[in-house]
């Protein structure tokens, strides 16, 4: 399958050199000549308990390639999603299907509108990256990835055949919005406070504060998820909630880690995605409405 990856940061990096070393025909696009350069000459090396792989992988700008690709696997930040998608406009054919595993609401909106809503695949991904260096990704054999089919006729099958051919470990769910509310839950709670408080997760779980304002902000996503028709699981996103506790109790939130240094945060497209669907539909969310001003208020200059 001839696959374009739109965004080729950790994320990006880390499913590309997958699909490549898998035999898949991957190309990354990105918008950082830095990021090319070093991608074409070095490659990717992609590191796991397992120990390193090494893949050679070709990066271009969009302008610079012709298409048509089959896939598009979009992996920007959010607030870059209909950028990068209208940048490959000019690399679709009528087959193409578009996929987005990005954390938060509304990236799927943005993929149909370019690809048709039979064209488009939507899901969530809990495999971590993290770049040590442009080209060196550090991830887990851990991990798995659900998706689902946005229209009738839709190509989640095909795309998880070609995940699971890498080892992506995919699976095909019957409602997909549910992992993709249910994760933004989890995001909403945790990456908001811990942003906010500048605390890792383990310092949260020891606050029975920290645990007063993440259950506020999951009963709070489920009403909203409910006037969507979704039927949130609290208990479901708690338990992934007290196994990050757990299990990452160092683990810095991207949300933390963006805003300590100096970057956009995606909470517009987490907590703030909650929120607006919540105002539209009449549900209010004070406790995460908060939680997201206190975060813009940090980001803001
Ligand atoms: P990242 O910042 O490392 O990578 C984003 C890349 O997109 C950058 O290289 C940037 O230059 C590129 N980009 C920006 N605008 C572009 C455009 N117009 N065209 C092409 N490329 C463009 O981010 P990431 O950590 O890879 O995360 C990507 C998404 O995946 C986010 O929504 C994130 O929440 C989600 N996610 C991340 C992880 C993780 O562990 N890193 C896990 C699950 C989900």
């Amino acid at each position: 399958m001839k696959t374009a990856i739109v965004g080729a940061g950790a994320m990006g990096q880390l499913f590309g050199a997958r699909l490549q070393l898998a035999g898949e025909d991957v190309t990354l696009f990105d918008t950082q000549q830095r990021t090319i350069d070093a991608l074409n000459s070095s490659g990717i090396s992609l590191e796991t308990e397992k120990g390193t792989e090494h893949v050679s992988v070709k990066a271009r700008r969009a302008e610079d390639e012709r298409g048509p690709f089959d896939l598009f696997v979009v992996f920007t930040k959010g607030f870059h999603t209909r950028s990068a998608v209208e940048s490959v406009q000019h690399l679709l054919g009528p087959g193409s299907v578009g996929l987005t595993l990005q954390n938060g609401l509304g990236h799927a909106k943005i993929l149909m509108e370019f690809f048709g809503p039979e064209h488009t695949v939507a899901g969530v991904t809990d495999f971590p990256a993290d770049l040590e260096a442009v080209g060196r990704v550090k991830s887990s054999e851990r991990g798995s990835v659900r998706i689902g089919s946005l229209g009738p006729q839709g190509h989640a099958d095909e795309v998880a055949q070609a995940f699971n051919r890498a080892g992506l470990n995919a699976k095909v769910e019957s409602d997909v919005r549910i992992p993709i509310w249910e994760k933004v839950a989890f995001n909403a709670a945790l990456n908001s406070l811990s942003a906010v408080t500048g605390k890792v997760v383990g310092d949260l779980a020891k606050s029975p504060d920290a645990r007063a304002l993440i259950s506020a902000v999951l009963a709070e996503t489920r009403s909203v998820a409910a006037s969507e028709g979704i039927d949130l699981s609290v208990e479901r996103v708690g338990g992934a909630v007290e196994s990050a506790f757990a299990n990452h109790a160092a683990h810095k939130t991207s949300m933390l880690a963006d805003l300590e240094a100096g970057r956009p945060t995606e909470v517009d497209f987490i907590g703030g995605a909650v929120v607006e669907t919540g105002r539209e539909s009449g549900v209010p969310t004070p406790v995460l409405e908060t939680l997201c001003r206190l975060v813009r208020i940090r980001t803001a200059n």
